[in-house]
């Protein structure tokens, strides 16, 4: 049934899947829904107007020209399956009459599945709106076409994003400073020996590390630091942290922790029919036996594996262990953990590599690997069995 309601489009079907969000969960929600329910309507409500993209590549292959190909599927795909992509931004959710409203137009639900991803935390300090940002696509082309005159950047933020970016600068032949306030990158989230390896990744791939200093503006053509260095360059980049994007969720009175929306292993949240997956929520895992947040794209596939199933009746629930790769100039780095802190850490370099192995009350709760896959697996076994390390 469509109908006009105090001057708005409404679309009412008494069952529809609505996924808000064309991420990587948001995908793959659509895409489980539709393998376990060949019927009801399904539609990925997105403000980002591109055709479904992989993130990764934004900071490595495709920031330094080496691709475009990045589609997660052809247009095809989606018509194929019936999946209807709707380019537009979701305003408000009314969880009581099941309907989202985008863009003057209501959408009726009997699933919704919140794929809202994270978004960059603006750069708090004066020029700040001068530096640019990586999420989008398009924030990826502003920076690749930004880049392809620039003779020098700046990168603020060592944490994987702004140390990707950086070696793939430098690899443009940027001259590429990174600044961050850590000794060494994310020595806080995966210990100092690890953090200078990860360092000595980012200068092999040509760029220079500044480490213990603070940005205190942005200034036409310069970086000023809280260490009385001024930093001259043609570009700067601010990959200085994101926030999940639960706004919505919050005011249509969803529970929410930590700016992440509360959802059971089922991805199911605190209201009837409303699931969220992905960067947006925080989930339990069963292994774990407790909630863990992530931000990662293998993870935000399986959160949506996992709602689209059970929003099509079947069971299924969050029980793997989280991990991600990245790839900083010629190396790949691995890592599985549950990412919410460990006791003790230890690293063994090996001949073109390391392994960083995480604990916490005596059993395994991280891996961080260069070049030993061996490790990564054995990692993800014994943190999966609550395995002492007996390396
Ligand atoms: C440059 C870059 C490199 C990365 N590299 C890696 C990597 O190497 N390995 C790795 O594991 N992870 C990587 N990540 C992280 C990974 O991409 C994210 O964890 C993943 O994309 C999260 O998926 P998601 O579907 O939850 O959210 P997102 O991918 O952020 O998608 C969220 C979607 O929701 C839409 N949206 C938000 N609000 C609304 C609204 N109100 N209405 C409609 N649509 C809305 C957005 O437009 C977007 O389409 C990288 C991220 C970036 C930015």
């Amino acid at each position: 049934m469509i109908g006009l309601l105090r001057g708005m489009r409404l679309f009412v079907n008494n069952s529809a899947m609505v996924v808000v969000g064309s991420g990587p969960a948001g995908v793959s929600a659509a895409e489980a829904f539709r393998r376990h329910d060949s019927d009801t309507p399904v539609s990925i409500l997105t403000a980002d107007p591109a055709l479904p993209y992989a993130r990764p590549p934004l900071s490595k292959e495709f920031l330094r020209g080496e691709t475009d190909d990045i589609a997660l599927h052809p247009a095809e795909w989606y018509a194929e399956r019936r999946i209807d992509l709707v380019h537009t931004r979701v305003e408000r959710i009314d969880p009581g009459g099941h309907v989202v409203i985008a863009d003057g137009q209501r959408f009726a639900y009997s699933s919704l599945i919140l794929a809202c991803g994270s978004a960059p935390v603006p750069l708090p300090v004066p020029g700040g709106e001068r530096a640019y940002q990586l999420r989008a696509l398009a924030d990826a082309q502003r920076l690749r076409d930004g880049s392809s005159d620039a003779d020098s950047a700046v990168v603020i933020g060592a944490g994987f994003i702004g140390c990707e970016a950086a070696a793939s600068l430098a690899r443009r032949g940027v001259s590429v400073t990174l600044v961050a306030p850590n000794a060494v990158p994310q020595d806080n989230r995966l210990g100092a020996e690890a953090g200078e390896r990860l360092r000595r990744l980012v200068v092999s791939s040509g760029a220079r590390y500044v480490g213990g200093v603070a940005v205190e503006a942005v200034d036409e053509g310069s970086v000023r630091l809280d260490n009385g260095v001024t930093i001259n360059c043609d570009l700067v980049l601010a990959a200085t942290g994101v926030r999940p994007q639960s706004g919505l969720a919050e005011d249509a009175g969803l529970n929410t922790a930590d700016s992440r929306v509360v959802v059971d292993a089922n991805m199911r949240t605190s209201v009837p029919d409303v699931f969220a997956i992905g960067d947006v929520a925080s989930a339990i895992n069963t292994t774990a036996g407790r909630r863990i947040n992530v931000e990662h794209w293998q993870d935000a596939v399986d959160h949506g594996e996992i709602a689209g199933a059970v929003a099509a009746g079947q069971d299924a629930k969050w029980d793997g262990v989280p991990g991600f790769w990245t790839t900083i100039g010629d190396a790949t780095v691995k890592y599985h953990a549950w990412g919410d802190g460990y006791d003790s850490t230890r690293l063994i370099d090996h001949q073109d590599g390391f392994t960083a192995w995480y604990e916490r009350g005596g059993t395994a709760v991280g891996v961080l690997t260069c070049n030993a896959d061996d490790n990564y697996e054995r990692g993800e076994t014994l943190i999966k069995n609550k395995r002492r390390l007996s390396t």
